[in-house]
């Protein structure tokens, strides 16, 4: 999905908490984690680029699933609810809630937003697939099967 509906998406959620709870903190985890949880697209881009930036490139190669490996370890519903469960057992407060909030809503969003196949947002799934994006997301030859 692109930046541009991430910040939307969770500028929005951010306002949505902020009138429920009263509380900027809590807005602004959900607003900041909301956006920034793509800092994971960098391990794919340094991977295949080597340790260079070219910030339009690395936009455009993101946004049109250019990599040839696939790994955005923050992108996974394993991990998601590892750190659910985690939060919910120790103690919620105000900056996770916002996390947890965020990172619900942008893993849904990027499923069901993205080329994604049913499973490409599982971690184990992709290592399976030995994170070639061509087999992870409904492009290329594989098509969506
Ligand atoms: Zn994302």
């Amino acid at each position: 999905m692109k930046l541009t509906s991430h910040i939307v998406i969770s500028f929005s959620i951010s306002v949505f908490l902020y009138a429920m709870f009263r509380s900027y903190i809590l807005a602004s985890a959900s607003f900041i984690f909301g956006i920034f949880v793509d800092l994971d697209h960098f391990f794919e881009y340094f991977n295949e680029y080597g340790l260079t930036l070219d910030i339009k490139k690395f936009f455009q190669v993101a946004e049109n699933y250019k990599f040839k490996r696939t790994f955005l370890f923050l992108h996974s519903w394993e991990l998601f609810f590892i750190f659910s469960f985690m939060v919910f057992i120790t103690s919620v407060n105000e900056i996770l809630f916002g996390i947890f909030v965020a990172y619900a809503i942008h893993l849904l969003f990027d499923q069901f937003g993205n080329l994604s196949k049913p499973l490409s947002y599982s971690f184990i799934y992709r290592w399976k697939k030995d994170f070639l994006t061509e087999k992870i997301w409904c492009i290329g030859s594989h098509g969506c099967i």
